[in-house]
């Protein structure tokens, strides 16, 4: 059987690096799709992978259009694609009162919109060769809601949605469609948080400590390995008990 082939969108950031690894270790040819842009965190991240079957490419996934010519090219280039880590996100905080147009809709279409985008592209490749894992990077936000997060929360909840939906979708064609849900873990969009909000975060968890990429690397590695064919429709929860 010859490789199979993924991609992780958001590839070259905190999570998606840990995800790209795990993946590329279970035996996979991995994709990361990012931005482009800086050249020197492009640098940074093929440094850390060195040696392993990990390839950078250009995406914006919130263009239908531009996940249209990506998967196109990764069939060319590499073969057509197996697994789908939509895992690109950004957050534009404010309170609803304070929000303003453009903050909405660039998170709905960082964080929703791109696994419409891409998942329209190839599921039909999918179902044709009657296999598929989609795993759709949600938040302990858009279970519980987030102050400050209006956007955020709608749009990681709305995964939740689309994930049971498409697992619906495909359940009979050998293609698995699910959600982790990562609570607080160390990246650079934690590290962002004031020190008094983080120690109050890390004191609601009962794990008692923030999580750390591998973390959430481990459970994508799971639903996304060819004998977890009968997981689909769920949700993974990876946050240390902060939400159960
Ligand atoms: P990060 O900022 O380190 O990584 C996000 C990556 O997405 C970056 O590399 C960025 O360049 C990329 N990206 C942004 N917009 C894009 C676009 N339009 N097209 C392609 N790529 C784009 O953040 P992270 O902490 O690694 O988060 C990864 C995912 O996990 C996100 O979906 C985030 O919402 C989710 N998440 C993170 C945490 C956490 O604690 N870090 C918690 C819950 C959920």
């Amino acid at each position: 059987m010859s490789k199979r082939v993924a991609v992780v969108t958001g590839g070259i950031g905190g999570l998606g690096s840990a995800i790209c690894i795990a993946l590329a270790r279970d035996g996979r040819t991995v994709i990361a799709a990012d931005l482009p842009g800086d050249a020197d965190r492009i640098a940074r991240f093929q440094r850390d992978v060195d040696g392993l079957d990990i390839h950078v490419m250009p995406l914006d996934v919130s263009s239908f259009d531009a996940c249209a010519a990506f998967v196109r090219d990764v069939a060319q280039h590499f073969g057509a694609l197996d697994i789908v880590v939509n895992n690109a996100g950004i957050t534009r905080d404010s309170t609803l009162r304070k929000m303003a147009p453009e903050q909405w809709q660039q998170v709905l279409d960082v964080n929703l919109g791109s696994a419409f985008n891409l998942c329209r592209h190839s599921i039909d490749g999918m179902i044709e060769r009657g296999f598929g894992r989609i795993v759709n990077i949600s938040s302990v936000s858009g279970q519980s809601g987030n102050f400050g997060q209006a956007n955020y929360a709608a749009a990681k909840a709305g995964l939740h949605g689309f994930t049971m939906s498409l697992a619906r979708e495909t359940a009979t064609k050998g293609v698995t469609v699910n959600s982790v849900s990562p609570g607080y873990i160390e990246t650079p969009m934690t590290r962002a948080m004031p020190d008094a909000v983080r120690e109050r975060t890390q004191s609601q968890i009962p794990v008692g400590r923030l999580g750390q990429p591998n973390d959430i690397a481990r459970a994508v590695a799971f639903l996304t390995a060819d004998d977890a064919g009968y997981i689909t429709g769920a949700n993974l929860p990876v946050n240390g008990g902060l939400f159960m």
